[in-house]
């Protein structure tokens, strides 16, 4: 549980971590609130030679009304998007998210922008993000550019951030009037999600994704589009896992992660329509 020795530097700026991550080449990291390359460093699962610090970045925590969308920085703390009268009012799905990942102390070091630029499956934020309709801004040497959700989680622990490039901000369409559900099933409170549902629905559209249901966040396009054909949300949660690749683990077989995806999907729908 100690991690292999690495050399430290901490960034003042976006551009110089840009700069910091270029002069160190391709063994160097950015850190953030450390709470997911920390323990993979210490299990020796990522050895980076270099750590280079953008977790003091405060620039780069705020959650802003950006009109037809809200623009939350990457540094912003999963306690934050939680607690934020911004989020609470236009985006409550994504603030109801954080407030399931892990325990208060994670809450208060784990920024959004390190959940997915890590791109875990089994993290709550970026298939909350991605069934939002989510935009990732990138900076790099080469300048900024825009990333849709959907288009952002390559592979397992895998993204279409480079190497050198910064997530700086997440931009989220506000979902005025939607009915939404969160639902993640896990063995006890703070645990990760055995599988989980980010869901919402508005006039006929929709937007399902999966928590845990293959190698990248799913979203789950057949639901959308069953009940934009008038399907019964029992008939649409059927087809819950027709995106999804689900493999087993020490928690889950396959047919029991099938199972609580189809049982959590019609749960998800059956209260974004209550709320709706
Ligand atoms: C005990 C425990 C329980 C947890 N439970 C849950 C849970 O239930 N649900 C859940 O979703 N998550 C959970 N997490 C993970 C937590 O949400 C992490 O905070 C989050 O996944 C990563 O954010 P971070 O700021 O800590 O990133 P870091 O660990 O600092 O970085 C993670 C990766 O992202 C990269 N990175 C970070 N920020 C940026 C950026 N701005 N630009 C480019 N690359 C960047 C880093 O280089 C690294 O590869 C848990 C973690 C712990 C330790």
């Amino acid at each position: 549980m100690i991690p292999a020795p690495f050399d430290y530097v901490r960034a003042g700026s976006v551009e110089e971590a840009v700069q910091l991550i270029g002069e160190h080449g391709d063994d160097a990291k950015f850190i953030a609130g450390g709470h997911s390359l920390l323990p993979l460093m210490k299990l020796r699962l990522a050895q980076p030679s270099v750590l280079v610090d953008i977790g003091r970045l405060r620039d780069l925590s705020y959650i802003r009304d950006g009109g037809d969308h809200v623009a939350i920085g990457a540094l912003t703390r999963h306690m934050d998007v939680e607690r934020s009268p911004v989020l609470a009012e236009h985006l409550p799905l994504l603030a109801h998210a954080a407030s399931h990942v892990g325990d208060p102390q994670v809450r208060h070091r784990g920024t959004i922008g390190g959940s997915i630029a890590h791109s875990d499956p089994a993290s709550d934020l970026p298939a909350t993000a991605l069934a939002l309709g989510a935009t990732y801004v990138a900076q790099g040497p080469r300048g900024t550019r825009e990333i849709p959700a959907a288009q952002f989680h390559t592979g397992f622990l895998d993204s279409a951030l480079a190497a050198d490039e910064v997530l700086t901000e997440i931009r989220v369409p506000k979902m005025q009037g939607a009915g939404w559900s969160f639902q993640k099933f896990n063995r006890r409170a703070q645990d990760w999600a055995i599988v989980g549902v980010a869901a919402w629905r508005r006039n006929g559209d929709s937007g399902v994704a999966l928590v845990n249901m293959g190698s990248v966040p799913v979203l789950a396009t057949s639901v959308s589009s069953a009940l934009a054909g008038g399907a019964s949300v029992a008939d649409a949660a059927e087809a819950a896992v027709a995106e999804a690749d689900p493999q087993p683990d020490l928690n889950a077989s396959v047919e029991y992660r099938v199972h609580l995806a189809k049982v959590l999907v019609r749960r998800a729908l059956e209260e974004s329509s209550r709320s709706s």
